[in-house]
């Protein structure tokens, strides 16, 4: 070989290198704007959500079916709700992704408008949901009202009309009407009218499926919430729904929450949630039940304070999702819900509170590991588990049963609730928690559950509580959490290692110090405390330094799941 040839391969060779490194360097660079979507998205990371088959028979799986194809109804109801542009906005995007032509004119385009789609669907509109609905498609703000009102009417014109036309006020101000404007007046129509194709559709589903069911229970909530979707009247389906009895689906399908209603919380949301009760877990329920007299006797309160007469609480159902619509998956996603909320039902049968154990599981594999991993002690990480988690979570709910409820203040009957004003909701959820923990101990003096899973308790907890601090600690439960991880490590029952920021429980400290806590909140509930109550949460619902720090350790990490139904791949 001459010269002049080894020269030239070794010149191709390093350009050959250099090309290869500067790909390497400088992959295809993302627009602003596709950065922006990617950002939000990642914040929620896709997790199956699976269900379990088998504990279905063939008739039950068609139920399973048609309610699926009822709560797809439900996904577009919604999105109707939430912005009057929302059909055009999805139907430009999927057109645009259509469209050969003004692709290959533009490649870069095609990356944007399959991730502004992707965004626009996790939070039904182009607004984003964790960022006050700042817009992400265009630059229009979300009305106040969402669709629910007239866009251009002010709060202050409802409330005129209403003062004006005494008479409208019950249409006006019903959960279940929608406001337009008819020339110079405002109507209000029934969803029955306005969404009236959709709901007939949804209405025969649910006619279907109810043909299907063998549960007479079920039979009966789903044919009167079919006659409720035409007739516009949901009491008597709310009622046929505390009577579901023995069934293995447990769904509910309709407008519930008003939240979506930011200029009144008039008006309800349509959503659904199609689920299978979980055997094993309800037995569990049914183990605490039997306990509930001796949990409050063990209670670390003086036994005057002690309550035996709040057995007729709510019922809990724990079931797995198969399928959930509208209102409930639009953003950050649901781990349990409470229905129904009319007030009258509520009265008559009280409500059900329904927990949704695959979607803490979900949680807890893509939310609460990547915190523990990063805030505790690693030798403690093997004490991190799904179970001590779920167990907790069960036995927070119970324990919102247990304790002063009525009480009397200076020979006068009353409400802890009452007396506690606006600290109640931190106390009570601080109570929950730290009586989750506590009664959770007791269950294993009881046996009930093995005497290994002590630690798991006391450490699954800790890294729960960053789960819930991340959001900030002035909402009820973040604020309860930073009053436990305040007080306990103050009392050395949590330690905090300054050499490598991170965080362990101290095994011999932390019972005592929890006890003395629940002591301390049980008693100021029990004497309707104001003044106490005040003086917990000034002193310890606080950004403490360490919880600064760990918080911003966390700053990276994903907010919630985005759930892909197995149903939905199955049946699409
Ligand atoms: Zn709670």
């Amino acid at each position: 070989m001459n010269k002049l040839v080894s020269i030239l391969m070794a010149v191709f060779f390093i350009i050959g290198i250099f090309t290869a490194c500067s790909e390497k360097q400088n992959p295809p660079k993302d627009s602003k704007e596709v950065t922006m979507l990617k950002e939000k998205i990642a914040k929620f990371v896709p997790v199956e959500i699976t269900y379990d088959e088998t504990l279905l028979s063939d008739r039950e799986k068609v139920v399973l079916e048609k309610l699926y194809r009822a709560s797809k109804i439900i996904d577009e109801l919604f999105l109707e709700q939430v912005y009057i542009e929302n059909d055009q906005i999805k139907a430009d995007l999927i057109s645009d992704l259509s469209n050969k032509s003004l692709l290959t004119k533009n490649p870069e385009l095609t990356l944007e408008l399959e991730h502004k789609l992707e965004l626009f669907n996790i939070m039904f509109g182009p607004f984003d949901r964790l960022e006050d609905n700042e817009p992400f498609i265009g630059k229009n703000t979300k009305p106040l009202g969402a669709n629910f009102y007239p866009v251009d009417m002010a709060k202050e014109e409802f409330e005129k009309w209403i003062k004006d036309n005494s008479a409208d006020e019950k249409a006006f101000t019903s959960e279940f009407t929608i406001i337009r404007r008819d020339n110079d007046k405002l109507v209000a129509i029934p969803y029955s009218e306005y969404f009236k194709d959709k709901l007939t559709a949804a209405s025969n589903l649910l006619k279907e499926a109810a043909e299907y069911s063998d549960n007479p229970s079920l039979k009966k909530y789903l044919l009167s919430r079919a006659n409720a979707f035409l007739s516009n009247d949901y009491y008597q389906s709310d009622m046929d729904w505390m009577d579901l009895k023995d069934h293995n689906i447990e769904v509910v399908i309709g407008p519930y929450e008003v939240y979506e209603d930011g200029m009144f919380n008039y008006k309800a949301a349509f959503e659904s949630f199609v689920t299978i009760k979980d055997p094993v877990e309800s037995k569990k329920l049914e183990v605490f039940a039997k306990y509930l007299a001796d949990i409050e006797k063990n209670l670390p309160l003086d036994d005057k304070h002690k309550n035996y007469t709040r057995g007729s609480e709510s019922p809990i159902v724990v079931a797995n999702e198969v399928f959930t619509a509208g209102d409930t998956k639009a953003g950050v996603q649901t781990l349990a819900f409470n229905l129904p909320n009319d007030e009258r039902v509520r009265q008559a049968k009280g409500s059900k509170k329904v927990m949704l154990k695959n979607v803490h599981e979900a949680k807890f594999e893509k939310l609460l590991k990547p915190i523990a991993e990063i805030v505790l002690e690693p030798e403690q990480l093997k004490y991190v588990t799904f179970d001590a988690f779920f167990n907790h979570t069960l036995m927070h709910e119970m324990s919102h049963g247990v304790g002063p409820g009525f009480i009397k203040v200076n020979g006068k009957d009353t409400e802890v609730k009452k007396e506690l004003k606006e600290t109640y909701s931190t106390m009570e959820e601080c109570k929950a928690d730290i009586l989750g923990m506590y009664n959770n101990i007791f269950m294993i003096e009881k046996g009930v559950y093995p005497k290994e899973s002590e630690n798991q308790v006391w450490v699954t907890f800790l890294a729960g509580a960053f789960r819930s601090m991340r959001f900030g600690i002035g909402e009820a439960h973040g604020g309860g959490n930073a009053i436990i991880y305040n007080y306990l490590l103050e009392k050395g029952g949590f330690v905090f290692d300054e050499s490598n920021k991170k965080v362990r429980v101290d095994f011999e400290k932390i019972y005592p110090a929890l006890k003395e806590l629940c002591n301390l909140v049980l008693t100021i509930q029990a004497e309707g405390n104001y003044q106490g109550a005040k003086d917990l949460i000034a002193k310890y619902a606080v950004n403490s330094p360490t919880i600064e720090t760990l918080r911003i350790k966390l700053e990276n990490l994903p907010v919630d799941i985005k759930p892909v139904f197995a149903i939905e791949e199955k049946l699409k």
